[in-house]
């Protein structure tokens, strides 16, 4: 089936899938021009296969709440492509959590993974689970409840999971130790895990870090560093956090960071005491406006997104789609260059064609932010061989390994001093995963 012919398809099949048809649209429009070179890569039914789910499950999560009402969640597991690994990805358990989502998600990240270069297939899960004011005891009992029907799907060499959004260190604990207890095996199924049983070091810093280090290696790209830079970071979670901690010891002024509820602006810049600041309101389930009330030189804007304050370079780090074509436009008006997605796919189609008609330089997150999972797979590797790496081991290889991806980018990527990063990363990723698909077959 060409391309065309295939969205119409998948838009039949689930038309409220708008998550999932933005991310195929964006992937077959990248690879376009490879595929026109490639035409045997239509063969086979490659191209179909690459964009339906090996599988989905989807289950239900029945739990206790600490009032002792019985209330249940759905969940799902998309195992989306297992041609170079063991599914691979994380969980997320936020209340938008849908098929959609996850879809979309588990269709980066094979993408995502094949860049890495690593022995990874791609997968997606989570839940409609909300964990924001639920007790410890409460997140506990959900992440079993969690387990008692997934672990019989998952395992080191099948399924191996991490965290993403609203699933972190201790989260990742509970449902290991649940996994752990029904198979009767500590092995490597999970990672993200605690230091104390199998966890690797810098897995919680891996993405931020690794962000960084892409865009050091696109601010090179143009004789440029980090140094001096304005920087805007939108979030305030796990993303957005080593970000800004790693762009402050680079040089940059950190300007904003953001949450659901609102901005935060220093114009002098934000310090790592703010950021401690706000691991401890987060961790209370506060919001940023506390960090306005407790220092001085910051203002929180309700309700607003980080892209209207001036900056010369923008790290989305929140969520899907959360910086439109309006955001692309005041950021290109402020004088911002440089654009480089901590979350995935936090730029809206038209953003992203704004940025690029205006020469800004756009890193979409499927290169930009796959130095969690490429710390993934060095836990996995860790796990098997029963060893763990120092700190600057792991930093020195998750470096390694963004400043490899950034080259298979720009193999791909037209201009080198003006690279088309969507371009070079999908048509790298997506040509590593389809000659294992090809090699293997109809499957
Ligand atoms: P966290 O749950 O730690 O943080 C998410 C942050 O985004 C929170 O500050 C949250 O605000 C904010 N947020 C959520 N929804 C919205 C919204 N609609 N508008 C504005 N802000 C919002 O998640 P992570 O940092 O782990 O993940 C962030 C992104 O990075 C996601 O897209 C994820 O898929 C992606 N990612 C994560 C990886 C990882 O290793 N963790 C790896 C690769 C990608 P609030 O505090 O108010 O809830």
């Amino acid at each position: 089936m060409d391309t065309s012919a295939l969205l119409q398809e998948i838009k039949r099949r689930d038309p409220h899938h708008v998550n999932f048809q933005q991310a195929a649209a964006s992937l077959l429009k990248s690879v376009s021009g490879y595929l026109d070179e490639h035409p045997e890569l239509l063969e086979q039914g490659l191209l179909d296969c690459l964009l339906e789910p090996e599988r989905v499950l989807r289950f239900r999560v029945p739990w206790v709440d600490d009032q002792g009402r019985v209330r249940v969640n759905r969940a799902y597991r998309v195992q989306m492509n297992g041609a170079l690994g063991p599914y691979k990805g994380g969980l997320r358990f936020h209340p938008s959590v849908n098929l959609d989502v996850l879809s979309f998600l588990a269709l980066e990240q094979t993408i995502k993974n094949a860049l890495t270069g690593l022995s990874l297939g791609a997968g997606k899960g989570g839940a409609d689970f909300n964990p924001k004011g639920r007790s410890d005891a409460e997140i506990m009992r959900f992440c079993q409840a969690f387990m008692v029907e997934f672990h019989r799907h998952m395992g080191p060499d099948t399924d191996v999971p991490a965290g993403d959004m609203g699933v972190g260190m201790r989260e990742v604990g509970y449902l290991f130790g649940m996994y752990r207890k029904l198979s009767g095996s500590f092995n490597g199924a999970f990672t993200g895990k605690s230091l104390d049983f199998g966890g690797s070091v810098l897995r919680p810093e891996a993405t931020g870090y690794g962000l960084i280090y892409f865009l050091q290696s696109m601010l090179a790209q143009q004789d440029q560093t980090l140094a001096g830079k304005t920087v805007a970071v939108s979030g305030a979670g796990n993303v957005a956090r080593h970000a800004f901690a790693k762009a402050l010891d680079e040089g940059a002024t950190v300007v904003t960071l953001s949450d659901s509820k609102g901005t935060v602006f220093a114009e002098q810049g934000l310090t790592k005491a703010h950021l401690e600041a706000v691991g401890d309101i987060k961790a209370d389930g506060g919001g940023l406006d506390q960090l306005a009330e407790r220092f001085d030189g910051i203002r929180y804007h309700a309700d607003s997104r980080p892209w209207g304050f001036p900056c010369d370079v923008a790290l989305p780090c929140a969520t899907e789609n959360e910086l439109n074509e309006a955001d692309a436009r005041q950021l290109v008006n402020n004088g911002c260059r440089w654009v480089a997605e901590g979350a995935n796919m936090p730029c809206t189609a038209e953003a992203v064609s704004v940025l690029r008609d205006n020469r800004v330089i756009y890193a979409p997150g499927k290169a930009a932010n796959a130095g969690g999972v490429a710390v993934s797979g060095l836990e996995m590797s860790q796990n098997s061989r029963r060893e763990s790496w120092s700190a600057e081991e792991v930093d020195r290889r998750l470096r390694a390994i963004m400043e490899r991806i950034h080259g298979r980018c720009l193999e791909h990527g037209g201009d080198h001093r003006q690279p088309d990063y969507l371009t070079g990363a999908s048509v790298a990723g997506f040509q590593r995963v389809a000659r294992a698909m090809r090699g293997q077959g109809v499957l």
